[in-house]
């Protein structure tokens, strides 16, 4: 039987990087993974760092966008479907969406994510991730996407994070690629973009130059925890013991969870992407498009144009509605879009959680066993500090105040 101090499930950003922080940290750890390292949400998503964030929760959000939530071509897509989960989940998410859980939630994102970028600035001393800094740009269509983008800016803001307005004419001499009737954009100086692939493969590496043992398909299928504590994790390859246990496994179904009596309010939220050519004036810093919610990223031989929202359950099917979806919404904005060859289409699911917030902590049954869930859209975002911040807990023996308010029972009902 494998024995180390740390066993780790999941082989996205959130495993790797925790697996990367305990074995700094000087643990002996192994990782599983059902698959190939990042080949999960982690894969292709919009690779922004974006550490000044709102929850999705937003007041009223889910009556005022009941009217096109039904149609495949919308931004946020719901096709009905009959699933208790879902329906609890949804109530959860509607009680989050108000004012006061909107500032505290915001105050928390932002906090990690600040603390999460000065470990992406230490990860980019030591191994390459096409890390940039060139800020982003949040472009409206409307005066009034504008306004509300503002008015989002402005509460960023005292939590410290600088914004400057731009207008049409100073957004399109920026960035020439953008043609149509824009209103203007707001840019966000503090954010920055990567290769996601590329993290997560380097820092995996680094983690098994300090010692980490990775086994890739190799699915956990259960797991238990012996009278002493410590937890041992079956996989058809056999069994790994461990002290503790981080099960970091992104949108799939949170079954080792549930033999700990936990249930986690994880909802698949599938997200799109589609990389064509560059065009011959491609934009240079990344992008929202907001009316759309489009996420735009240049890299050196394609654009990246990423987004949608869909809650159709656990599933990878890919529907074409929601990728020309995202080439349609996207040339609204930008020139050299439509026609674009394809390079890729993808898609893959973010572990949303109801309220916005990741769930990080132990399982309250079994201290040695540690969640790292729900990261929903600012995984990648997170991924360091998360990371840190379990490597921090399990070696220190203690959870700090930060971590408390991500408790992952905080929804009750553990059973
Ligand atoms: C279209 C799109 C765009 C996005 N853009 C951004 C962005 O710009 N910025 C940002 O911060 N975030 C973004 N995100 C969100 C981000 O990608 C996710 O939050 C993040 O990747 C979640 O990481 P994870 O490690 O939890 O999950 P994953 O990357 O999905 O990894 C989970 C891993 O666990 C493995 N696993 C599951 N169960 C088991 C088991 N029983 N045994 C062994 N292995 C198991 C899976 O195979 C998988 O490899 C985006 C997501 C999407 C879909």
């Amino acid at each position: 039987m494998d024995r180390s101090d740390v066993v780790v499930v999941g082989g996205g950003v959130i495993g790797v990087a925790t697996a990367y922080y305990l074995a700094r940290r000087g643990r002996s750890v192994t990782l599983l993974e059902q698959d190939q390292l990042c080949r999960g949400a982690s894969l292709g998503n919009a690779g922004q760092i974006t550490p000044a964030h709102m929850p999705l929760n937003q007041t009223g959000v889910l009556l005022r966008n009941l009217r096109w939530m039904l149609l495949p071509s919308s931004p946020l897509y719901v096709p009905l479907r009959f699933d208790l989960n879902f329906f609890a989940w949804l109530w959860r998410f509607h009680r989050a969406c108000n004012p006061r859980h909107i500032d505290r939630a915001t105050e928390i994102l932002c906090r990690l994510g600040r603390a999460s970028v000065e470990l992406f600035d230490q990860l980019a001393d030591e191994f390459d991730f096409r890390y940039r800094k060139p800020g982003r740009l949040e472009i409206c269509r409307t005066q009034k996407a504008l306004h509300d983008v503002r008015h989002e800016a402005d509460l960023l803001q005292s939590f410290g994070f600088d914004f400057h307005m731009l207008s049409r004419e100073e957004l399109v001499e920026r960035e020439p690629a953008v043609t149509g009737e824009v209103a203007g954009a707001v840019e966000f100086p503090d954010s920055y973009y990567c290769d996601p692939k590329q993290l997560v493969l380097n820092m995996a590496k680094a983690a098994e130059r300090l010692g980490v043992k990775i086994h890739t398909e190799t699915p956990a299928t259960d797991l238990c925890v012996e009278s002493n504590g410590s937890v041992r994790v079956v996989t058809p390859d056999g069994e790994f013991q461990a002290g503790a246990a981080v099960l970091a496994c992104g949108a799939w179904p949170p079954r080792l969870a549930r033999r700990l009596g936990l249930r986690l309010p994880v909802e698949p939220g599938k997200g799109y992407h589609l990389e064509i050519d560059l065009p011959a004036e491609p934009p240079k810093t990344p992008m929202m498009l907001v009316e759309q919610r489009i996420f735009v990223t240049p890299y050196d031989s394609f654009l990246r144009l990423a987004g949608t929202m869909e809650f159709s359950g656990f599933n990878l099917r890919q529907h074409p509605a929601r990728l020309k979806m995202l080439a349609d919404g996207a040339s609204r904005y930008l020139s050299g879009i439509d026609g674009a060859n394809v390079q890729s289409r993808w898609c893959h699911l973010r572990p949303m959680s109801p309220d916005g917030l990741p769930m990080i902590g132990p399982a309250p049954r079994a201290p040695n066993v540690w969640i790292a869930a729900g990261h929903g859209m600012l995984g990648l975002t997170q991924g360091p500090i998360t990371g840190k911040l379990i490597a921090d807990a399990l070696v220190d023996g203690h959870v700090s105040e930060e971590l408390a308010e991500l408790r992952p029972d905080r929804f009750g009902k553990s059973r």
